[in-house]
């Protein structure tokens, strides 16, 4: 349940001695061309001798990130809708139900305290979080297709929210070219499931100075473009 872990994990990093500050970061902070951190929208400076990058599809949309720094994240919308299951049809569903039908993917998620997600739609629409009329269609028509009951549920909640897709669509993980700073984003459909590895994976390297293992296969560097390949090379 991404809202109960992210709640969870405001209160273990309040718990381990974390700063929060709740403000917009504007524009990253460059010297001598390293990362020292950010300015907050206040006009405020943050310094730190790390600046980790990881705002989701708004990622390439700091201010100041040299152009060769630029993540090649795209925003993909997904609308999702909660139903609520009353206790006269409570249990309704004991485990999730994942389904391709009509050729889009469809989802329903059982919640411990009764509600029952239903997901997503994938538009490629930039910004765009408006819920559509033909989105809710879709899903509760594709829903219905594998669970006819749920058109007897209440529909208490209709969203749309944005993944960040990357150009494979697998995370952009470790250094990126600019000294100082490191990249947590592009996680596309997967950013909850991946949340463990790449806390773990990101602190490691902080902690370090080390990239672990197994996010090397995902660092930012596999986008750079390729050198051009010289006549001596090709012969
Ligand atoms: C409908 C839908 C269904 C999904 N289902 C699943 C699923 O079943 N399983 C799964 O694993 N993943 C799922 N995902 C994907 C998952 O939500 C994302 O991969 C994940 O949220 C990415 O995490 P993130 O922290 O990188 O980015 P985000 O969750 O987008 O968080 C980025 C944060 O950075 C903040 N930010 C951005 N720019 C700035 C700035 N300049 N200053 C300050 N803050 C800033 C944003 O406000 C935001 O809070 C789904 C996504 C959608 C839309």
């Amino acid at each position: 349940d991404p809202r109960r872990l992210a709640a969870a994990l405001v209160v273990a990093c309040e718990r381990a001695g974390v700063e929060l500050r709740r403000d917009r970061a504007d524009r990253l902070l460059v010297e001598h061309d390293r990362a020292v951190g950010a300015v907050l929208a206040d006009g405020r400076g943050v310094r730190a001798a790390w600046t980790v990058l990881a705002g989701g599809s708004r990622s390439g949309l700091l201010g100041g990130l040299p152009a060769d720094v630029l993540p090649p994240v795209r925003p993909v919308k997904g609308q999702v809708l909660r139903l609520a299951v009353p206790p006269l049809y409570a249990p309704f569903l004991s485990r999730t139900v994942r389904a391709v039908v009509r050729g889009s993917q469809v989802y329903l998620v059982p919640r411990a305290d009764g509600e029952l997600v239903v997901g997503a739609t994938s538009e490629e629409l930039g910004f765009d979080t408006t819920v559509t009329a033909g989105g809710v269609y879709e899903l509760l028509r594709d829903a219905h297709e594998l669970v006819p009951g749920i058109t007897e549920l209440p529909l208490t909640e209709t969203r749309a929210g944005l993944r960040p897709g990357s150009p494979d669509n697998a995370p952009l993980l470790g250094p990126s070219a600019l000294p100082g700073l490191l990249l947590a984003t592009g996680h596309y459909r997967n950013g909850v499931l991946l949340t463990p590895v790449t806390g773990d994976a990101i602190a490691s390297a902080l902690a370090t100075g080390v990239l672990p293992e197994e996010i090397r296969p995902f660092t930012p560097d596999r986008f750079l473009p390729a050198a051009p390949v010289s006549q001596e090379q090709l012969v």
